[in-house]
This record gives C-alpha cells, structure tokens and sequence, in this order.
C-alpha cells in the first residue's frame, strides 16, 4: 500500500515515547549501562530525542533532504537517507534485505492448495526484496474443519511494512485455531494488531473461511472489494469493517454464500487495481472485475496468470507497488 504522506516526516508522539521508553530500559539494567556498546546506543538514542527537540529529526546528516519514512519507523535512530549511506552501511543493508527476503518467502503458503472441494492458488510480487501485503492458506488440520484465506496489505512499504506483515500473520495463525466466529476473530486481531503497532499503521484485510460444504464466510476490512463469479455472473463483496489497526473496539460482519462447483473468488491487493499506464490511468476496479469474468472458466491458475498477464499488457510491464492475488474456486471432489 503506498505511503499516504510520502513528502516530509512528521515524527508522531508515540516515536517520542518509544525513545524515552527505551532510554529508560537501556539506563534501568544493572551492569547493562557501562558497556561500551550500550553507552553508544543510550547516546543514539539522545542525540534522536535532541532532533526531536530541535525540529531536524527524518532529516538526512548528509544532505540534509528527508530520510525515507519506513525506514525512520522501523529504526528511529538513522540518520542518513539511502543515498548517503557508506558501501560499509550499504553492504551491510544489502545483506539485511536479502535475509528479510528470504525470511518472508519461507512465511508464504503452499502454492497451491487442493482440499475438501477446494481448490486455491496464489501470485505473490513484491515490488522490491520484501513485501507490505500479506496472502495466507491455512488449511484445516480436520477435514471437517473450514480452511482460511487471508489477503491483505499493511500501510507503508518495505521493510517496516514487511514486519507489520509478518506481526499480522502471527496474530491470525494464533488465533485461528481458537475456532472463533468469524467476526470475534478479526475482532480478536484488530485489538492485538492496533495494540502492537504505530499510531499510523494500519491493514487492510480479507479473511475468509471455507467449509467442506461448499458455503464461504468473509470478513473484508476495508480492503478493495474482491470478486465473487456465480453462475458466470461477478459481484463484488464490499468491506464490512474498517481496517485494522485504527479503532481498538471496531467490529466486524461476516457475510455467508453458497458456491457451486466452478464458482470462483478473486481477491487482491490495489497494487493491481492501482498499477498505472504510460498516460498515468489506474488499472482500475472495473477492468479486474472484467478480466476475472472472462477468464473465469480457465480455473484458478488460468484466472491467476490471465490477470496478471492483462496487467502487465496495460502498464507496459512497469510496477512500484505490491501486488497479490489469491483465486478460490470450488471444485469437483
Ligand atoms: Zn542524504
């Protein structure tokens, strides 16, 4: 999901608290405090609350132009944007964002999933090393248990939203065992995702709960409506909460339907439904609903390779956002 305020950094007071917090932990530790490597980082942590203090905190030593914003988020200690790094800090970055990146493509599901009269399979496309959207397939561990999807997207980009995408997937693999219904769960991991993150982030969210007797329950937390194909007829299954992470008592819906064999639904992150075109026009909402339709009876891996095939015809191949898919379709056991 890009940035909503990608120009200048204005520090939220909780960075401020985050700081002092952990000024006071680093000064609290007996034997802890007169280490070298500890004294280093207590005056870190100082000379950030004096930029604070000063107004010139998000700006770069070096050049004296903004530092990236999810890079502040994640480490509110930096004091160089990325093109003033070292070759020593930018090997060292290098080798972080390799790990992080292989990290999050061990956290993906099974590329694709047949069980119970379901089939799902997925694209997951990172628009650099490591990813904001989150795609799960929790298949159940009893065939009389529904399986869950999960498609979402945290705010911001790169690495601070890779872990508030890992920290997501967390949330929901602990509590989906629980066998809540399905809006006390998302309700459940709203309340643990708003109170483990920044005020500024939030997720947006489908979660989705398959039977083996062919009905779907879904929850959309204000994510882009996905597409339910019926009968070759496409609907569109708008959001039934806001997204999480914003309000700690937001509630949910669920909404039920039956599917038939071939039956199909597509959900995504708008880093398809927002991919441009060299005229600058969005890919749109309505041109996903129609290469879902017409691809529809291809399957889920032919809908999955059709889509992304339509969008890299309309914006010529370019991308700077995530993009995900998932595609359900019951089918015959
Ligand atoms: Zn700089």
């Amino acid at each position: 999901m890009a940035e909503m305020n990608p120009g200048g950094f204005t520090p939220a007071p909780a960075m401020r608290d985050q700081l002092e917090t952990r000024r006071r932990l680093l000064r609290s530790v007996p034997g802890l405090r007169d280490r070298g490597d500890v004294r280093a980082l207590l005056s870190e942590v100082d000379a950030a609350l004096a930029r604070l203090d000063d107004g010139s905190f998000g700006a770069c030593d070096r050049c004296h132009e903004s530092i990236e914003v999810d890079r502040l988020n994640a480490d509110p200690l930096i004091r160089f944007c990325l093109d003033c790094l070292t070759d020593k800090q930018s090997r060292a970055l290098e080798r972080d964002l390799e790990l992080a990146s292989a990290i999050q493509v061990r956290l993906l599901p099974p590329s694709n999933v047949r069980e119970n009269g379901w089939e799902i399979g997925y694209r997951y496309l990172p628009a650099g090393p490591v990813s904001g959207d989150y795609c799960d397939v929790l298949p159940a561990d009893d065939p009389s248990k529904p399986m869950h999807i999960l498609l979402g997207d945290v705010s911001g980009k790169g690495v601070a939203a890779s872990i508030l995408m890992a920290n997501l997937q967390a949330i929901f693999r602990s509590l989906i065992p629980l066998d809540l219904p399905l809006q006390l769960l998302v309700e459940q991991a709203n309340r643990l995702f708003n109170g483990s993150t920044l005020p500024e982030s939030y997720a947006t969210i489908i979660v989705g709960r398959l039977h083996p007797t062919g009905s779907l329950e879904i929850v959309n937390a204000g994510h882009p409506a996905p597409v339910l194909v019926h009968e070759g007829e496409a609907a569109e299954l708008p959001a039934t909460g806001v997204p999480l992470g914003l309000f700690q008592d937001a509630r949910y819906e669920t909404r039920r339907f039956d599917l038939d064999n071939d039956d199909l639904l597509f959900l995504y992150s708008d880093g398809l439904s927002e991919a441009r075109n060299s005229e600058d026009q969005l890919f749109g909402s309505r041109r996903v609903e129609a290469a879902v339709v017409s691809s529809g009876a291809t399957g889920v891996e032919g809908v999955l390779g059709s889509c992304l095939d339509e969008m890299a015809e309309y914006c010529g191949g370019s991308r700077d956002d995530d993009v995900t898919l998932l595609a359900v379709s019951r089918v015959a056991r």
